[in-house]
């Protein structure tokens, strides 16, 4: 078992350092809502959460990438259109809108592919796929390479970046245009912090995994995973 902390500084919630004013509190002011390292995943530089968080964006990216390909397609103002031509064809299509083709652009630029401009959106989920599957197929490496998971991180977490705003990071994207929400409550409370606050992620598409994330503590598995008692979680919410 590793003991070294989460390099992204990842905290444990309401756990503190003997040095720290909340320590033993019964009743902490708030003032520090915990600040004991979480471990770092063993084998890797970072946690479980930020491990599966970073893993999960790069896993769904070929679906906003095709999701973006069809709003681009469909003017990415359907909806209005047809309200306004109540219900009748449209005579001529809306206008694409430019932030729906900039972040494909950015996204695929990401992911180090291109798609040409008349490409199918599905096209664009197999151009995105291979090239996802790519970074993916050297996730250990990067969770291993402090450098490389920063500037994964970078390019994929935040909704915007500062020296960039208009770049369109793989979250900022989905953010703007989000997927439909599969998740829904696990069965089994979480082996964490025992609340039934585990959110059970099915695959996005066959070959990634399920992802089970607590929304009360920082627990976070994949069915891949097999340390612990992730197996009973999984198998019996299945
Ligand atoms: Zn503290
Ligand atoms: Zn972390
Ligand atoms: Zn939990």
């Amino acid at each position: 078992m590793t003991s070294r902390g989460c390099i992204r500084g990842c905290a444990r919630r309401g756990v503190h350092f003997a040095t720290c004013p909340a320590y033993g509190a019964d009743d902490p002011d708030g003032t520090c809502t915990g600040c004991a390292p979480v471990d770092a995943r063993d084998g890797a530089l970072v946690c479980h959460r930020c491990y599966g968080k970073l893993r999960r964006r790069l896993e769904t990216a070929p679906e906003i990438a095709a999701h973006l390909r069809r709003l681009a397609r469909t003017g990415g103002s359907a909806k209005r259109y047809d309200r306004e031509s109540h219900g009748r064809m449209p005579r001529r299509m809306a206008p694409v809108d430019p932030d729906v083709l900039d972040a494909l652009r950015d996204v695929l630029d990401t992911l180090n592919a291109t798609a040409t401009a008349d490409a199918t959106p599905d096209e664009v989920h197999e151009i995105a796929l291979g090239a996802a599957g790519a970074v993916l197929a050297d996730y250990d490496a990067i969770v291993n390479d402090a450098g490389a998971f920063a500037t994964w991180w970078q390019v994929t977490m935040p909704t915007q970046l500062p020296d960039w705003p208009e770049f369109w990071t793989i979250a900022r994207a989905f953010a703007r245009w989000p997927l439909e929400d599969r998740s829904g409550w696990a069965a089994l409370p979480c082996p964490g912090c025992d609340l039934r606050m585990l959110r059970r992620i099915p695959p996005a598409r066959a070959g990634v995994p399920e992802w089970y994330v607590c929304s009360s503590c920082e627990w976070e598995r994949n069915d891949t995973d097999d340390d612990g008692l992730w197996a009973l979680v999984i198998a019996d919410a299945a």
